[in-house]
């Protein structure tokens, strides 16, 4: 059996239109046994005032009435966007193929049942309401297509499905995407260990968040958060992933741009600063050791004056990208103090470690060839280093550490250049 819906029909406004009295009294009645809200009128004039300044849920209209009737009162309101429902007193064709024209939902025959009013009131409304769901359901997929960056990945990693969003962002079309390995924007400075690692959380069924730098199809970099989660079907195996992301790549270019050199793109002083606070608590807190390595180029000011300012700057950038792969591990790092000098940081090395580690860089600079005609101690562009290696126990404080590295560099200046080093105060 059909049950009445109190909770629904407590919950709408009615616009009931009726010329005779006596019906639309006894109407109004049982109506405000059942309906949350309703207004009534004695004709089609009367009707239009209310509509102007109710929001009303459905229509219920007598058609034979003075002043305007109810087919001339459904056009005068242009097609409104809610249920009508027609009472008539007689079931004439061509006046009921003209109400559909006008869309009418229902028809009730004069006498009216009252029960049977209420069923079509609540098929209606419950109706509308549904159509209203579906077109926001819709219009919340369009939206999140256009702005959520989403891709969706099978098991192996093959992408079959990505947002608008992720394409603008990519600058990959749909069909460029769909049927590839999602490697395909990956940046080479992402080690594969980071995609091992990722996979084996992922495949455990964890959600991954991570931030990740990838590569769009015109070769540009971009940051972006992602959060990938593992989707299941219905025996619990994993069948897809969805990343979603955010574009992080304004942010890290602003954090960038604080702890970067411009000219080198090896990391600033002010940066160093920081950085060597962080290391010497981390050394202390593991109990491990530190390596500290101050560099200056060999008579540079003699390269300048011999070669020009400008190939000054290519040599510095030759020598900083030497250093640079030379700090690619996660606990290394090198500055670019100003000028032609520079500092090395790194951590957890032996002694010896920390003096091969030197010399190598000490000799491939030299190994560059890059020709200084001019410098005192070799063809080519050299530099000086000073090292310090200290234990945990033995590291004092920031100012210490550099003091003991800036004198071993002095001692390697004095003994000829383009060698290194090792500090008295090293352990
Ligand atoms: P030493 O072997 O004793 O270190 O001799 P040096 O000439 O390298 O020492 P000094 O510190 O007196 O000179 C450093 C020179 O580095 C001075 C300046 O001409 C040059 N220099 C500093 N910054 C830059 C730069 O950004 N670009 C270029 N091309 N040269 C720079
Ligand atoms: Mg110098
Ligand atoms: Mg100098």
């Amino acid at each position: 059996m059909r049950k009445i819906n109190k909770e629904l029909l407590k919950s709408i406004t009615i616009l009931y239109v009726e010329d005779e009295d006596m019906i639309r009294e006894e109407l109004s009645y049982f109506f405000k046994l059942y309906i949350g809200s309703l207004y009534t009128a004695k004709n089609g004039e009367e009707a239009l005032e209310i509509f102007k300044e109710i929001n009303v849920d459905i229509l219920i209209t007598d058609i034979q009435m003075p002043k305007m009737n109810g087919l001339d009162l459904i056009k005068a309101l242009d097609k409104p966007d809610i249920p009508i429902i027609v009472t008539t007193a007689f079931s004439d064709v061509d006046f009921l193929l003209r109400a559909i024209e006008l869309n009418v939902s229902k028809f009730i025959i004069k006498p009216i049942d009252l029960e049977k009013l209420l069923f079509y009131m609540q098929e209606c409304i419950a109706s509308k309401r549904l159509k209203d769901k579906l077109y926001e359901k819709e219009n919340l997929l369009k939206i999140i297509n256009e702005n959520v960056i989403i891709s969706i990945t099978d098991n192996e990693g093959v992408i079959i499905d990505a947002s608008q969003a992720f394409c603008k962002l990519t600058g990959y079309s749909k069909e460029e995407l769909l049927g590839s390995k999602h490697s395909l924007i990956k940046h080479e400075d992402t080690k594969n260990k980071f995609y091992k690692d990722m996979w084996e959380e992922l495949h455990k069924g964890h959600i991954f968040n991570t931030e990740i730098k990838n590569r769009k199809k015109n070769g540009d970099e971009f940051w972006s958060g992602v959060t990938i989660t593992p989707r299941f079907n219905i025996d619990n195996k994993i069948e897809t992933f969805t990343a979603i992301r955010y574009d992080l790549t304004y942010k890290k270019r602003l954090e960038l741009l604080a702890i970067e050199d411009e000219m080198t793109k090896l990391y600033n002083r002010r940066y160093f600063n920081k950085v060597i606070d962080n290391e010497i608590r981390r050394v202390k807190r593991e109990n491990s050791s530190l390596t500290v390595v101050s560099i200056d180029i060999d008579y540079f000011k003699k390269y300048n004056d011999t070669y020009g300012h400008p190939k000054g700057d290519e040599a510095l950038k030759k020598v900083s990208e030497v250093l640079k792969n030379n700090t690619l591990r996660a606990k290394d790092f090198a500055f670019r103090m100003g000028g032609e000098e520079f500092f090395i940081i790194t951590s957890g090395e032996s002694k010896v470690k920390s003096l091969e580690y030197t010399n190598n860089i000490v000799r491939e600079i030299e190994n560059l060839h890059i020709e200084h005609s001019n410098s005192k101690c070799s063809k080519y562009i050299t530099i000086s280093a000073g090292v310090v290696f200290l234990k945990a126990e033995n590291i004092i404080d920031i100012i210490s550490v550099y003091k003991y590295s800036d004198d071993a560099l002095y001692k390697a200046k004095n003994k000829g250049r383009n060698q290194y080093y090792f500090s008295d105060s090293s352990d």
